[in-house]
Order: C-alpha cells, then sequence, then structure tokens
C-alpha cells in the first residue's frame, strides 16, 4: 500500500494531524495496534486549551465539543483551608478552557475520518520504520495475521511514548531529558454531579487534591499517592474519607457518589530532541511527557499535529519545506515552556514526601503571591490557557 502521510497512533496527535491533512486534500493512513472500542474508551486527559479548542473548531471537529463541553473561566487554589480563584479572561485577553474528554475527542475524530472516507487502520501493529533518511520512507506493521508495507513520502510517529518512532531514531542523534517524581495520582471517575464549577487544585499537608469533571453528571477526582501504591489498598469509603480531608473548607462538602473507575497514573517529565531524522517525524507523547497537573499532555500532542499539519501542507502545496525544517524547534520551544509549567504546578502543589517544612512554607508563600499578585495569576492564567502555536 501507498500514502503521502504514514501515521502510527490513533491517540490525539495521529488523529488530529490526520483530520488536517485529510482537510487540506492530503492522503494519509493511520495505523492503530488497539481495537477502536478500546482507543475511544481510555480515560485520559479532560481539559482542552484555548489552541485546542480553537483548531478542533475551525477544522470542522469541534461541533460536539460545543455542545457538550462545559466552557471553564477560572480555576481554584485551595491551600490553608481557604480557596483562591484564578480568572483566565482577564488576564488573557479573554482566553478560557473547555472541559471535555480525551475519549470525547477522540471519538469524535474517529467519527468524522468514517463520515469522509479516511484511513484508520485498526489492530494495525507498526513492527519498523524503514528508509527514513531517503525520499521514499516505509512502516512494516501487522494486520490480521499477515505483514504489510505502507509505503509513504512522510512518516510521522504519534505512537506515545512507548511507541516505535522515538527508537527508530539513530541514538546517536537523540538526546533525552527526564524528570521522575517521588509520587503518583489515584483518579476516580464517580457518577455523582462535580461539587464545584470549576477545577480545584488543592495542597493539604495530607497531600495534593484534585477536584476536576467530565460532565455535569460525572466527577473527575485525584489524590496524591505513593508512586508505588497498592489500588486494593483504597476502598471506596477511604477514598472519599481522604477526598473531604484534603478539600476540607469551612462551609464546603464535597458530594460522595459510585465509584465507577479507579487508576494509578505515574508522574514524569521527559523530553527528547530533535522531533525529526529525515522524512520520519515525532509528534505527542513519543517525544514528549509531562506531569498531569498543568493539564497539558493532550494539548501538547494537540499542538504538535496543528504545527506539523500546516508545515506538511505547505510542502505539499508550494514545494515549500521551511516550516518541515523548523517543525522541530518551533515545537520544542513550546514544549519546554510545558514542561516547566507542569513541573511549576506540580512542584508548588504536592507534598514531596523527601521534603523539609521550610520547603512546604515555600510552596504556601508561592500559592499566596499567585492569590494576591495580579502579575503572578496572569502568568498561571496564561500558561494555562495556552501559549499561542507557532
Ligand atoms: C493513564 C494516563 C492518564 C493521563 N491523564 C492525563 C490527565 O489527566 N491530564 C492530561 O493533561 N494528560 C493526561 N495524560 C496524558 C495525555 O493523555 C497524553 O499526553 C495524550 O494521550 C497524548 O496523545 P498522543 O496522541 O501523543 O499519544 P497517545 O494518546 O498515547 O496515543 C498513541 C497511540 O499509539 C498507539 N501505538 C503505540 N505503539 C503503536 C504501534 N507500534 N503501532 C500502532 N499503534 C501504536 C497506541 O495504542 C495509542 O493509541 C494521561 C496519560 C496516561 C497514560
Amino acid at each position: 500500500m501507498r500514502t503521502s502521510v504514514g501515521i502510527i497512533g490513533a491517540g490525539p496527535a495521529g488523529l488530529l494531524l490526520a483530520h488536517l491533512l485529510r482537510q487540506a486534500g492530503i492522503e494519509n493512513v493511520v495505523l492503530e495496534n488497539r481495537t477502536r472500542d478500546y482507543v475511544e474508551h481510555r480515560q485520559r486527559a479532560g481539559v482542552l486549551e484555548q489552541n485546542t479548542v480553537d483548531v478542533l473548531r475551525s477544522s470542522g471537529a469541534g461541533e460536539r465539543m460545543d455542545r457538550l463541553g462545559l466552557r471553564h473561566d477560572g480555576i481554584e487554589l485551595r491551600f490553608a483551608r481557604e480557596g483562591h480563584r484564578v480568572d483566565f479572561p482577564s488576564h488573557t485577553g479573554g482566553r478560557s478552557v473547555m472541559v471535555y474528554a480525551q475519549t470525547e475527542v477522540v471519538k469524535d475524530l474517529i467519527a468524522i475520518s468514517e463520515q469522509q472516507g479516511g484511513t484508520i487502520r485498526f489492530e494495525a501493529e507498526a513492527l519498523a520504520i524503514e528508509k527514513a533518511d531517503t525520499g521514499s520512507p516505509l512502516i512494516r506493521y501487522r494486520h490480521e495475521g499477515a505483514e504489510h508495507t505502507l509505503e509513504c513520502d512522510i512518516v510521522v510517529a504519534c505512537d506515545g511514548f512507548h511507541g516505535i518512532g522515538r527508537q527508530s531514531m539513530p541514538q546517536s542523534l537523540l538526546r533525552t531529558w527526564s524528570h521522575e517524581y517521588p509520587f503518583a495520582w489515584l483518579g476516580i471517575l464517580a457518577d455523582v454531579p462535580p461539587s464545584c464549577d470549576e477545577l480545584i487544585y488543592a495542597n493539604h499537608e495530607r497531600g495534593f487534591a484534585l477536584h476536576s469533571m467530565r460532565s455535569p453528571q460525572v466527577s473527575r477526582l485525584y489524590l496524591q499517592v505513593a508512586p508505588d501504591e497498592d489500588l486494593n489498598a483504597w476502598p471506596d469509603d477511604r477514598i472519599w474519607a481522604e477526598l473531604d480531608a484534603r478539600f476540607e473548607l469551612p462551609g464546603w462538602s464535597l458530594e460522595h457518589g459510585p465509584i465507577t473507575e479507579k487508576g494509578i497514573t505515574p508522574m514524569r517529565s521527559f523530553v527528547a530532541e530533535p522531533l525529526r531524522y529525515g522524512r520520519l517525524f515525532l509528534a505527542g507523547d513519543a517525544a514528549h511527557i509531562v506531569p498531569p497537573t498543568g493539564a497539558k499532555g493532550l494539548n501538547l500532542a494537540a499542538a504538535d499535529a496543528t504545527l506539523l499539519a500546516a508545515a506538511i501542507i505547505q510542502a505539499h502545496d508550494k514545494g515549500d519545506e521551511s516550516l518541515l525544517d523548523a517543525y522541530s524547534e518551533t515545537a520544542l520551544r513550546r514544549v519546554w515552556r510545558a514542561e516547566h509549567f507542569s513541573y511549576f504546578m506540580t512542584t508548588m502543589l504536592h507534598r514531596d514526601p523527601h521534603a523539609d517544612d521550610f520547603a512546604h512554607r515555600l510552596q504556601l508563600s508561592n500559592l499566596r503571591y499567585i492569590a494576591s499578585s495580579e502579575a503572578a495569576a496572569a502568568s498561571l492564567a496564561e500558561n494555562y490557557v495556552g501559549l499561542p502555536v507557532g
């Protein structure tokens, strides 16, 4: 089989890239090793920054998001048993975020692909990327028990942290940076209306907690736990009691309800450079990971896809490869900003079990600064709603 752009991975990066290219009339094929059902139900991120909302909307993939998503104009920082709101529009020239689950974005992009005759091959595992340093790279993949070859002009690996894309780059070319955190998140989905209108980020002496939501009927809540935490040690009653303690605020209470899903998410920062080798490009988690505290993982994947789509379209339509040549550097500048913001939010809000009380006092001082300074609040707001792509 032959196509113009071969894309590995049907996560947000691969699906959005395929969609944007298809809108521009550029043929592409997505290979995804999981089933459609698995990809559509994998619980992950839930906050779309303004750029992600804009690109979905302007490319015709935002209709369901605009109907079902919840626009949020701020977040609450809760510490020392007080709540402080950070407003977004007033600090960012009117920008905001949308609470709309990654699973829904993925469903929308798959549905549009289906309507428009796009090609997504599920249960197709990419095995190798070959000839990336030539003008005709190819992907070897396994589908329905047989091995196949997809010949392309360009290969884009949107295959997540454990994919083959990054591993296919010459190791002498690749530089990587990583940071591990001494905690993880225990996340739950609960069939109970959210107890708040906006996300609450709580810094508490017992550890961090986050109150988020998926819809007016479904709450998403997280607790900081140890990286090697045993999920079996957390029956539902213990989870609710711990959430009650960490969100403690006079006059406020957390609604409880049936927990429908539980999981532990590790916290890690990682960046690989460059994002290109010959005709092979990396996008999304294949190249970088952030801890979820800044809500940036899905949004970085969408930003990479947006940048790369514009670059491929310019090369395809005008024979001008300047944007393709600049892709790695342009994307990485934004990636490192998001890496810093995610690290900043994570270290300001979590209890590091190895840190002393001095460190905790510094966290509280920083939180008070954001709560009382327009400049500090504006900096958080600008990063949270997302800096411009490109
Ligand atoms: C458990 C978990 C929870 C998360 N929670 C949050 C959160 O709360 N907030 C937040 O902002 N971010 C969160 N993230 C991060 C966010 O979900 C990711 O940043 C986002 O999914 C990145 O999108 P992507 O398209 O780059 O990669 P992915 O979504 O990982 O997609 C990669 C795809 O490639 C496929 N693939 C891999 N290898 C192959 C192969 N060889 N052949 C074919 N296909 C292949 C995979 O099956 C997958 O579908 C979470 C991530 C995880 C893992």
